[in-house]
């Protein structure tokens, strides 16, 4: 078997994994990062994410940042756990640190370690601003790195490289090596044709993300559901969850929400990267029998766009159609909203319409009426909640509801698509796992089970499935991959 010794093996190439290498080399560590993916891929969801980030600007998170996690904290926690939270972290029993809730030690980390966490991306010369996005009402401030995770791959993968890493694409992590007492001691890992290679290290570092990319992971956790999800764009799919299995095999700790994941409403005859469509507020939302089934328009989109695309998974087939007239003209803008490479259904009549969906005409037609009658007449003000809600309709629509009347009508065809899985690793606030059911805490300078665990591949959140700004995403991946690796040796 071919070997390779170094100070550190990172598995996976994202910005966890890069900002892991990149760390560890400022360190003066000899570094190996493992990849799946052939290197004009390679970079997992970081690759293909614009990035967007909960925060106010480089210098400060978003006002809500502490307080989203919080109300993300997990539905029916135990209150004889919850109530050990109270006292000093060094005092939490064993037991409630590697609980898979949402942890506040590490939610104050990623509050107080994003600041100069950017401050370092932009040391490396990433800059930072605030985008229009494809959002067009929020409920929060974002910024996104320039030139998106694309940008955060290409250089973080210059400096690895400048620095001396050894970056070994197409090899893909298969299991821990341990030393003669069990601990880990280095990654064995294949090739694409079949070599097996053994990279021997002081420390390994877990960041090659979800499970997006695996059926029976999804099958298994997610459930019957998953068969009518994909993933949001190409890199999901290099993420098959090795590294999550490795860790709960080495007796490493669960956390987060193993059933959910991020969801996204797509249009599935397009495949172009994250094909969202988002403009359904403004229109109606019907499932396969022509049935609306969701209020299109509780809270601004980036509030309800995760939990109604959940609920379109639920539906006959996970497909529902969204349904605009010639009016959705009046939103500014709003083809910002639609990534689709696809056009809408176009037709001049409802009927029309149905036939080139494949809706039932009489249903929809009902469905369309029973809408339009229950709309009422206010102002129309499409950037902001304006109150235009139906009456008397169930479900109702609670803004932006005008009659779907004017033709030429529009309609696009949305799934669910998956962004990335919750459920993870448990780690401290330096990114090492924490043991399965700790009784105690770990003895100082004791070794994890894995020795170090960041972004998606770990979890912070063991949360409510209608949420979605709380889990591993690639501001915090950052934030975790810093230290992983001085963490963990
Ligand atoms: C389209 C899209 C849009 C998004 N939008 C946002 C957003 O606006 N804001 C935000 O914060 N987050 C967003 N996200 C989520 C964000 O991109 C991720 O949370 C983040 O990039 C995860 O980084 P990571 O390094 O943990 O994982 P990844 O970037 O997925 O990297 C994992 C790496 O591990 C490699 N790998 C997997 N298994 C193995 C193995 N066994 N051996 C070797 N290598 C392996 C993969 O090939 C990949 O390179 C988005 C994601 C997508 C897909």
């Amino acid at each position: 078997m071919d070997t390779h010794d170094c100070d550190v093996v990172v598995v996976g190439h994202g910005i966890a994994g890069l900002a892991a290498a990149v760390s560890a080399l400022e360190a003066a560590a000899s570094v190996a990062v493992l990849e799946r993916a052939p290197r004009e891929e390679a970079g997992g969801n970081t690759r293909w994410t614009e990035a967007f980030m909960r925060m106010k600007s480089p210098e400060a998170v978003a006002d809500d940042f502490e307080s989203h996690f919080a109300a993300n904290a997990g539905a029916y926690l135990d209150p004889s756990l919850v109530a050990e939270t109270a006292r000093d972290y060094a005092a939490w029993p064993g037991i409630v640190k590697s609980h898979g809730f949402t942890d506040p030690e590490l939610v104050g980390t990623l509050a107080a370690q994003a600041p100069p966490t950017l401050g370092w991306l932009q040391s490396l010369g990433i800059g930072f601003s605030p985008m229009a996005t494809y959002l067009l009402t929020q409920s929060t401030t974002r910024i996104m790195p320039a030139g998106g995770g694309l940008q955060l791959v290409e250089t973080l993968t210059a400096e690895a490289e400048r620095r001396g890493a050894a970056l070994h694409y197409e090899t893909t992590a298969r299991a821990l090596l341990a030393d003669a007492e069990g601990r880990p001691a280095g990654i064995r890992a294949t090739r694409a044709g079949g070599a097996t290679l053994a990279f021997r290290a002081r420390a390994v570092v877990l960041a090659c993300g979800g499970f997006e990319g695996n059926p029976e992971m999804l099958a298994r956790y997610v459930g019957p559901r998953a068969r009518h999800i994909r993933p949001v764009a190409r890199g999901g799919y290099y993420n098959k969850g090795e590294g999550i299995a490795m860790g709960l095999a080495a007796g490493a700790a669960p956390a987060g929400d193993f059933t959910e994941f991020h969801a996204e409403p797509i249009d599935p005859r397009s495949g172009v990267p994250e094909p969202i469509v988002f403009c359904f507020p403004y229109g109606i939302l019907v499932n396969a029998l022509g049935e609306r089934f969701v209020d299109e328009a509780s809270r601004t989109v980036d509030a309800v766009y995760e939990a109604i695309t959940r609920r379109i998974n639920e539906q006959p087939q996970g497909i529902a159609w969204c349904l605009l007239d010639q009016r959705i003209e009046d939103v500014t803008g709003w083809r910002r909203s639609v990534r689709t490479d696809q056009p809408p259904v176009t037709a001049a009549t409802l009927e029309d319409l149905a036939a080139q969906t494949g809706l039932p005409p009489e249903a929809l037609r009902r469905t369309v009426a029973a809408y339009n009658a229950a709309c009422r007449p206010g102002d129309f003000r499409p950037f902001e909640l304006d109150g235009l809600g139906t009456h008397g309709l169930s479900p109702p629509k609670s803004n932006w509801a005008r009659p779907i009347a004017a033709a030429p009508f529009l309609a696009y065809p949305i799934t669910c698509a998956n962004c990335f899985t919750f459920g993870g690793l448990k780690t401290d606030a330096r990114a090492r796992p924490r043991a399965a059911g700790a009784t105690a805490p770990r003895p100082a300078g004791s070794r994890s089970p894995a020795s170090g665990c960041s972004g998606s591949s770990r979890s912070t959140a063991g949360n409510r499935p209608q949420r979605r700004r709380d889990r591993p995403r690639s501001g915090s991946p950052a934030i975790a991959g810093r230290p992983a690796p001085r963490a963990a040796w």
